[in-house]
Formats: structure tokens, C-alpha cells, sequence
């Protein structure tokens, strides 16, 4: 049999990564209806047992070759999705048609997320979300439990007692070490959260914990009070400026493509496409304002900014493969901006009052999230465990609810998961951005958004792509990472804004 030629593999696998996510941004641009990657990975012929054995046995060769150990994992995790390629195509393709009926008007599956955002009428919002729910669980579901099952064999097949074990492996994390310290995240902001969140609630919705379900979130986290300082054409420009403050791409950074057109079945939520990595980066977004939209918006630009800020020199698995907790934490850095007193009066105006109360509810729905992802983490490992899928509805439901307060409901058990664990890139990323702020806090002030050294000092930081895992970065910053940042830096703007 002819040895793999590492070097034709590489160039092959960049450029399936390339078809890939230009395929994605195609379709969810709403610049083409199908979305077809099934096709790709029949291309590619990339991802077999005979590769994965040989770039196992050059890792054996060479145990410092972080290069081929982010090349197993590529060609690993790819096998096995090319594997499910085309119910998860048959899906996207079901999703994608889907159109439910609200107020007599047909409205796309997808576009019931901005519906609900929008509906301040509780009994609507339950409404919609009760027609959401039976067709997911008519149409989608039947299709998801056969893409998870075949993930479920898939791993055994590779030798793995689960698909939990395998990622396990492939991302070189101890899941339970991780489900841990967020769930020490949950204990410690019980109290907190209770009381806090549950006074916005009733505030804003006039609702309790009970009776109150995952979908009122949505309107939440519109928090419509706030548009008068969030409006649409502020959206680019107040993050473009912030970055020419700190040197970063000005008007002739040519690599990044921002897509703002109106399309009929573009996602309404922003999202950025790294079709080539430095050279062809798309920041997709349909503005239209309001806080989550513009906390979307920085999300997808911090990625935007790293990926289009590697260096073109750096090898293909560290552009293109490695932690992608890192791409996490840059995107929640800039994200972070939302939840800065300083920025928001400097960018958005704000008087400081009202910069104190968003960055207190900014605080509550980030502390939201965290506690969704620690039990999402909890119940993907025991969806993911090997046993049979079965009745795993009320796991989802009862982790879900018991760690939100808020009523999950049990349609979405299949829906309402990241592939690959991917839930774990966030949580590493939420602790690494905690750590890592206060590092630029520390270094240049508070103000580190409008420092030419700090936006340097990014650039260098970013030029590495994922050459680094979080671990690694926050260790070359002579610390160590630790959930209690994470947790502190909530605590803090909670517990500080209760005493004004
Ligand atoms: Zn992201």
C-alpha cells in the first residue's frame, strides 16, 4: 500500500475545509436554497481507516507532532460525519422548507426565533412554541435520532465504549473535570440567580420561574428598552471604530467580506464563514438592531478578527484545526465589549446609569447561559454515554429545567445539542476570556479597547491561530486556568449593582 503523501493530504484537507464552509455560507446567506455537503465528503476521499491508521502511526513516530495529533482528531472526527452526511443534509433540507402557521401568515421554522423575540404576549410566545415543538418532533426528530444513532455505532465501531469517550479523546479533555467546575458555577450562583434573575423576570415579564419556559428567554434577551442605544446603524460602525482605535482592520482590511444584503432566507442571526483562513473570511449579518443583535454581531466579528488575523505563513492545522475554544474566546472578548461601563458610554452614549443597569443585565444572561451550557455538558454526557437513546427525553427535560428554573421542554431533546461536544469550546472559552481579560485589564487598563499596544498585542496573540490551546495561552501568561474567574466576574457586577 502507498504511504499516505502527508503534503498532498494537507493541501486536500484544506481544501474540503474550504468547500465546506463556503457551502454553509451559501446556504445560510440565503444565497443558495440546498445545502449540499454530502456530495463534498464523497469528494474528498479524505477520510478512511487507512488514513486514520496512518496518521496514528507517524504520531507514534513523532509523540511531540502536535501537527499530526490535530490531523488524527480532523480525520477521525471527519470519518464519522461523513458517515451521517446525508440524513444531516436530509435535515438541514426538512429545516430549511419548514413553514408554520402563525397569525394566518406562513413563517419559515427558522425565522420562529425572531417571532418569539418579538412577541411581548405570553400566550402567543407559548403559542408558537408549542407549533415549533410538534414539528420538530414530526418531522425532524425521526431523522435526528437516526443521525445520533449512527454517530452512537460509529464510535464503537472505532474501538470506543461511547461517542462520549471518543471526543473525550479527540479533544484530549476530561469531560467530567470540565462538567465539574461548572457545576461548581451552578452551586455558587444559586443564590444569586434566584433572586436576580428571577426579579427580571418579573420585572420584564411578569413572570415567575414557574410557569415560565425556555422560549421567554428569547424575548428577555431582546430587552427592547434598551434599542433607543442599540440602533442598526451604529451596529458595524461601533465595531469598526473600537478596532481602529486599537489598529485593527481598517477600511483595507480586504479579507474580511461583510455580508449585510437583505435575502429572503438568510440567517437571522449573524455568522461568520472562514471559507480560507487568512484570505477569505465573510462576516454575515442582516442588522437590525437591538442589544442581541449587536452582542451577535461582536460575537461573529471577534472570530472574523482572528481568523483573518493568522498568520498565512502558519502551517494548515494550526489555521485551520486545533482548540476551537480558542476562536471562543476571542468572539466572547469582543462580545465582552456589551458588558463594559466605559465602552458603552464612550460608543453607544449611554449615560452611566444606564451603562450600570445593561451591564447588570448583561451579567444575568450571561450567567444564563453558563448555567444552560453546564447542564447542556451534563446531559450530552449521559445522552452520549453508549446506552441506548430511549427515554432520554426526561434527562433533557429535568437537567435542562433544573438548572435554569425555567421549563425545557421535551421535543428538542435531540435538537438542543452540539455536535461533537462542541458545548465544551464555550464553556473553556467563557473561563479562558474571563482569565484572559483581566490579563489586558491588568496590563492596559480598563480601557484596553482604545490601546494601540493591547490591539498589538491581539494581533500577535491572534497571528498563532489555534497553534495554542486555552490552557496553553492562559500558561504562557505565567497563569492557570480557573473557573473562579469566571464565576468572580459575575458575581462582581451582580453583587455591585444590588448596593447602588
Ligand atoms: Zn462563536
Amino acid at each position: 500500500m502507498a504511504r499516505l503523501d502527508i503534503k498532498k493530504y494537507r493541501e486536500d484537507s484544506e481544501d474540503f475545509l474550504s468547500s465546506l464552509e463556503k457551502e454553509y455560507y451559501l446556504h445560510f446567506s440565503g444565497r443558495k436554497n440546498t445545502y449540499e455537503v454530502e456530495d463534498i465528503y464523497r469528494r474528498s476521499k479524505l477520510f478512511n481507516r487507512e488514513n486514520i491508521d496512518e496518521i496514528g502511526k507517524k504520531l507514534k513516530e513523532r509523540p511531540q507532532g502536535k501537527r499530526y495529533l490535530y490531523l488524527l482528531k480532523f480525520c477521525i472526527e471527519n470519518f464519522i460525519e461523513s458517515k451521517t452526511a446525508s440524513i444531516k443534509e436530509a435535515v438541514a433540507r426538512d429545516e430549511a422548507s419548514c413553514r408554520i402557521e402563525v397569525d394566518k401568515r406562513s413563517v419559515p421554522l427558522r425565522y420562529l426565533e425572531v417571532l418569539l423575540s418579538n412577541e411581548p404576549d405570553k400566550v402567543k410566545r407559548d403559542g408558537i412554541e408549542d407549533k415549533r415543538n410538534e414539528k420538530i418532533e414530526e418531522l425532524l426528530n425521526p431523522s435526528l435520532l437516526r443521525y445520533w444513532e449512527s454517530l452512537h455505532r460509529q464510535a464503537k465501531h472505532l474501538g470506543f465504549n461511547s461517542y462520549r469517550d471518543l471526543f473525550s479523546y479527540i479533544k484530549g479533555e476530561d469531560f467530567n473535570e470540565t462538567s465539574e467546575q461548572m457545576q461548581e458555577l451552578v452551586a455558587q450562583t444559586q443564590n444569586i440567580y434566584e433572586k436576580n434573575f428571577g426579579l427580571l423576570m418579573r420585572q420584564e415579564l411578569e413572570l415567575d420561574f414557574k410557569g415560565s419556559r425556555r422560549s421567554d428567554l428569547a424575548y428577555l434577551k431582546r430587552a427592547k428598552g434598551y434599542d433607543g442605544f442599540f440602533g442598526r446603524e451604529y451596529l458595524i460602525e461601533s465595531f469598526t471604530d473600537t478596532l481602529t482605535q486599537m489598529g485593527i482592520g481598517t477600511p483595507s482590511q480586504k479579507n474580511i467580506c461583510f455580508d449585510v444584503e437583505q435575502r429572503e432566507n438568510k440567517s437571522p442571526r449573524a455568522f461568520c464563514a472562514a471559507v480560507r483562513i487568512p484570505q477569505e473570511i465573510y462576516l454575515v449579518i442582516m442588522p437590525s438592531g437591538g442589544q442581541d443583535d449587536f452582542e451577535a454581531f461582536f460575537h461573529e466579528g471577534g472570530h472574523a478578527q482572528h481568523f483573518a488575523n493568522v498568520s498565512p505563513s502558519l502551517e494548515f492545522e494550526y489555521r485551520c484545526l486545533g482548540d476551537n475554544a480558542v476562536t471562543e474566546g476571542f468572539a466572547f472578548l469582543m462580545e465582552s465589549l456589551l458588558g463594559n461601563i466605559d465602552w458603552l458610554t464612550g460608543f453607544l452614549g449611554m449615560d452611566t446609569h444606564a451603562a450600570k443597569s445593561f451591564t447588570y443585565f448583561n451579567a444575568l444572561l450571561k450567567l444564563w447561559y453558563c448555567r444552560r451550557y453546564a447542564a447542556k455538558l451534563k446531559y450530552e454526557l449521559r445522552l452520549h454515554d453508549g446506552s441506548p437513546i430511549e427515554g432520554k427525553q426526561d434527562d433533557y427535560v429535568s437537567i435542562l429545567s433544573e438548572s435554569n428554573l425555567m421549563s425545557y421542554d421535551p421535543e428538542t431533546y435531540l435538537k438542543d445539542v452540539d455536535e461533537g461536544f462542541y458545548c465544551t469550546n464555550y464553556i473553556r472559552a467563557w473561563m479562558f476570556e474571563a482569565q484572559f481579560r483581566q490579563y489586558l485589564v491588568k496590563k492596559f487598563g480598563s480601557r484596553w479597547y482604545s490601546k494601540k499596544k493591547a490591539g498589538d498585542f491581539l494581533k500577535e496573540v491572534w497571528s498563532y491561530g489555534q497553534k495554542y490551546d486555552v490552557y496553553e495561552i492562559i500558561s504562557q501568561l505565567d497563569h492557570k486556568m480557573d473557573v473562579g474567574y469566571l464565576i468572580d466576574s459575575i458575581k462582581e457586577i451582580i453583587l455591585s449593582y444590588k448596593k447602588l
